[in-house]
């Protein structure tokens, strides 16, 4: 039987013609609810799941920095010296630029003990699970050792988003980096974007006999990029208007108001940002007060919200989300930035089968591509192995 840990290990071993020293994983993630509230400075509640990344490295007496991926052939080399964000690009622009984020957060300059990394994986990429933030988590937590640079994890959630955006060049939250670093077995990462203070929040799934699946619609996020950029636009249109800092800012007692100064469209954009903030401090109550089969409307109510106010949504995704319901799930949302990517069903255990096949019989009747379904488990944050 081959496994992910142990490729991780014979995958270094062939690739380099030594064995690793060490072994490390960070998890991808699913986030339960707050969708598009991370870069409005509001609340965000994701969980680390039980795929992850596998990072495998063995110290270098020199300065050269070589690493490897079971995802491409090539090995890319660099000296530690002439780390910078502009010279790593591709998949290796990942572990490098973590390597060059660790040294803006120590002092400036990148450590030079150079080694031998190799990465391996079973978190799908682009299926909206984050494989980019676990890949930056559990190299961000092996540097951290190498390097005995000793950042605590919080700290390593910001090197894996300073990695993104400056040396990868994508202008994400923090939200991925602090549910793969911070995340708990059977627990999710509530986490206030504002100020980044994040509290582990008992999820009790397990429990509860629920289980999370997974309907990944394999739409591509076609309008990500401009849809994207669009919302955040709106939201700061929205703030401006409003005079605050951040729709954070604006309570759902405010709203009324709102629908007076703001043209239509941006009050939408703006309600569901308001409404949903709301929504993720009442799924943390509603966790800590009655359990997680009382969470479903609150899942259901954040669909509607996307679908309708913030228009992110796509007909796979809502057909996801209905398929999910009527075949017995507990509550039903789109994950992620939107236009594509996946949608989670929080499902009483005994209907797992039955909404997986759910949507693959809704989305053959509707003539889309057919959908991959799997569970996952929230888990163990990034971690040493060894
Ligand atoms: P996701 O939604 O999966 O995070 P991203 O586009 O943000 O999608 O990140 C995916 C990218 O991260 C990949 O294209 C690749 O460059 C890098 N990556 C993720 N996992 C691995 C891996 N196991 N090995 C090498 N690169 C990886
Ligand atoms: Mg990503």
């Amino acid at each position: 039987m081959t496994d992910v840990r142990s490729d991780t290990l014979s995958g270094f071993a062939e690739r380099y013609g030594h064995t690793a020293l060490s072994l490390w994983s960070g998890p991808g993630r699913v986030n339960l609810i707050g969708e598009h509230t991370d870069y409005n400075e509001g609340f965000v509640l994701p969980f680390a799941i039980d795929r992850r990344t596998f990072v495998a490295m063995r110290p270098r007496q020199d300065s050269l920095a070589r690493v490897g991926s079971s995802f491409a052939p090539e090995t890319v080399e660099i000296d530690l010296a002439d780390l910078r964000a502009e010279n790593v690009d591709g998949w290796s622009a990942y572990p490098l630029g973590v390597a060059w984020a660790i040294g803006q957060f120590t002092g400036g300059s990148v450590p030079t003990r150079g080694f031998d990394l190799y990465v391996h994986s079973d978190v799908p990429v682009g299926a909206g699970l984050s494989s980019s933030a676990a890949i930056e988590s559990a190299t961000a937590l092996a540097l951290n050792d190498l390097w005995e640079t000793d950042l605590d994890r919080r700290t390593l959630a910001r090197v894996g988003q300073l990695a993104e955006n400056k040396a990868v060049g994508a202008p994400t939250g923090i939200m991925d980096q602090s549910a793969s670093l911070l995340g708990e077995t059977d627990a999710g990462v509530f986490l206030d974007c504002r100020s980044l203070d994040a509290e582990v929040i008992g999820l009790g799934f397990e429990p509860a006999g629920l289980a999370v699946v997974v309907i990944d619609t394999r739409v591509s996020h076609a309008h990500a990029t401009g849809g994207y950029a669009s919302r955040r636009a709106s939201c700061e249109a929205g703030a401006r208007t409003l005079g605050v800092e951040a729709l954070r800012d604006v309570g759902i007692a405010r709203l009324d108001e709102a629908r007076e100064m703001l043209d239509d469209e941006t009050f939408r954009r703006v309600r569901h940002v308001v409404t949903e903030d709301q929504r993720v401090l009442d799924t943390v109550r509603t966790l800590r007060e009655k359990g997680a089969d009382a969470i479903g409307e609150l899942l259901v109510a954040s669909h509607v919200s996307m679908r309708d106010d913030f228009e992110i949504s796509v007909p796979e995704l809502d057909l996801a989300v209905e398929s999910a319901l009527g075949a017995g799930a507990m509550g039903a949302r789109m994950t992620g930035g939107g236009f594509g990517g996946a949608a989670i069903a929080l499902t009483p255990i005994d209907r797992v089968e039955a909404v997986r096949a759910a949507a693959t019989r809704a989305f053959a009747d509707a003539s889309f591509r057919e959908p991959i379904s799997f569970t996952v488990v929230p888990s163990a944050g990034a971690r040493r192995e060894d």
